[in-house]
């Protein structure tokens, strides 16, 4: 037949909160070749808790891959080209399983889950402050992050225990989980994972970039359950490089230089800003994190993280809770209907705040309505509070670093909403620049699987990376109204932090 010759192809399973997506690009331009996108579910067992089925997300990677490889088919491209494929995944989210039966032992407990809540604060208490723990791991106590949930798992549910005691029992995140499956499950898999995603537990020291056993203790962890940390570019078994979903959007959006920044609108929303190959601690609630380490033997690049909770996820909550909306790309009209709030503000502090609050036991509200109120003025108070909480991030960010961002590039499902692009742009009053393929978090996977050791069919050097297109909207709205909206919206999250006192 007549098959199209592009050269190697890099391909990437990118398994985030909301979806699951497999990519093949080509090594040489970057350009997306094709793609499959399954959706997944997500179950609230109880107020507060968030779980996904660590089958169904298996399974999903399954489907994606087999009917990605179809559609290549159909386009006459020969899929035996892909020469790598990388595993980018959402962080924190935590899975334990038998390596006798390959079973999962619970639900995979999502990092917007709030059962840990009264643990967290309990520990908290304990060890208040920036303590020592919080300098080896660049994190606040929280919630969020999977140590916490382990302990939980542990603790809560029988067979997690048997298994820890029968020392069958594996712990890891999504990355690990995908990456043991697909190299061989019970018959052989390979347990481990990588820097980024190992920085967002709790129990990884980004200074010594290895499980800390004092921080395991301080859990009460046992360290044989631990997968074995591995740089984000090499290869693993049949899969190649991992990255921390976040991680990989910084690398897509090439994101390599000291000071460089990309904001990503998925189910949440993360600001992270490269700082080099040195820690910087934050004094203005941000975050330190690991963002890459591409080679065994390259050196680690830090991040500064501004970690928003809810973004997608309260256009998810306007479908599925209230029904105002059908889909999620409906919303952009409704809002685009009335143009504004109406001074309403809307705080979805549906998981407490993350940064730079850490409080988790802040609850979402809506105020400022009145009789002219309507669903567009809400859709548009939703699409404002993501826009907010960025501005948050962004000030918290500057302040650290005494230098300010003159624009900000952005990636996620949520930037296909225009107006939510020209909100983001008003409110911050700097232009906000999107690149033309999307998928950057799925592409900075690639790149670091197409560049691993080995495959070495992607080059790294900035020389040789494709220029990005991209749009850019500009700020339209004088800085005075923004200030004055901006003000309101702090109003409103200081009665979302008190609302029960
Ligand atoms: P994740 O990586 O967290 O799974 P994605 O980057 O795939 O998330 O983005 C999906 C999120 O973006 C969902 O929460 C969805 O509600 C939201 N979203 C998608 N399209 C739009 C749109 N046009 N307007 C507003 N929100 C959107």
């Amino acid at each position: 037949s007549n098959r199209i010759m592009l050269g190697p192809l890099v391909a990437a399973i990118d398994q985030g909160t909301s979806s699951t997506r497999f990519l093949v690009f080509n090594a040489k331009t970057a350009e997306l070749l094709s793609h499959h996108q399954v959706e997944i579910k997500q179950s609230f067992p109880k107020e507060g808790w968030v779980e996904e089925d660590p089958k169904e997300i298996l399974q999903s990677v399954y489907e994606c891959m087999d009917r990605t490889c179809e559609k290549l088919t159909q386009l006459n491209i020969d899929i035996s080209n892909i020469k790598a494929i990388g595993v980018t995944n959402q962080r924190e989210t935590t899975l334990v399983w038998d390596k006798e039966t390959g079973e999962p032992l619970y639900n995979a407990i999502v990092w917007l889950d709030l059962r840990t809540q009264s643990t967290v604060e309990r520990l908290i208490n304990k060890t208040p402050g920036r303590n020592k723990n919080h300098l080896k791991t660049g994190l606040p106590i929280s919630t969020y992050f999977s140590a916490v949930k382990l302990r939980w798992l542990m603790d809560n549910v029988e067979k997690v225990h048997e298994a820890v005691l029968s020392h069958r029992a594996m712990f890891g995140t999504v990355d690990s989980w995908l990456i043991w499956c697909l190299t061989g499950g019970k018959k052989g898999g390979v347990h481990c994972t990588d820097v980024t995603n190992a920085s967002r537990t709790m129990l990884f020291n980004i200074h010594t970039m290895d499980w800390d056993p004092e921080l395991c203790k301080y859990f009460d962890i046992p360290m044989e359950i631990l997968p074995k940390v591995r740089s984000s570019s090499e290869i693993y078994g049949l899969m190649v490089s991992c990255l921390g979903d976040q991680s990989a959007a910084l690398v897509g959006q090439m994101c390599f230089k000291d000071g460089q920044a990309k904001n990503t609108y998925g189910t949440g929303c993360f600001l992270l800003k490269n700082v080099g190959t040195k820690p910087v601690m934050s004094d203005h609630g941000l975050l330190t994190t690991v963002a890459y380490k591409l080679g065994r033997d390259k050196p680690a690049c830090y991040a500064l993280e501004g970690s928003v909770a809810i973004a997608g996820a309260v256009v998810r909550w306007l479908k599925d809770n209230l029904g105002i909306i059908q889909t999620s790309t409906e919303l952009e009209e409704l809002a685009a209907d009335v143009g504004t709030s109406y001074g309403c503000y809307f705080v979805p502090a549906f998981s407490g705040l993350y940064a730079p609050y850490w409080e988790p036991s802040a609850r979402g509200i809506i105020c400022g309505l009145t009789q002219f109120t309507n669903r567009s003025h809400l859709a548009f108070a939703a699409l404002e509070a993501v826009c907010f909480q960025t501005r948050e991030i962004l000030d918290a960010m500057n302040q650290d670093s005494g230098i300010h961002l003159s624009q900000l590039q952005v990636d996620g499902g949520m930037t296909s909403n225009r107006l939510l692009m020209q909100l983001q742009a008003d409110i911050l009053c700097i232009p906000v620049v999107k690149p033309s393929m999307p998928e950057t978090t799925a592409l900075g996977a690639a790149m670091a699987a197409g560049a691993a050791e080995g495959v070495s069919v992607w080059s790294l050097t900035p020389e040789d990376l494709t220029e990005v297109t991209s749009e850019k909207f500009e700020p339209q709205i004088n800085p005075e109204e923004s200030e004055l909206r901006y003000a309101r919206w702090k109003k409103a999250v200081q009665r979302a932090m008190n609302w029960e006192t």
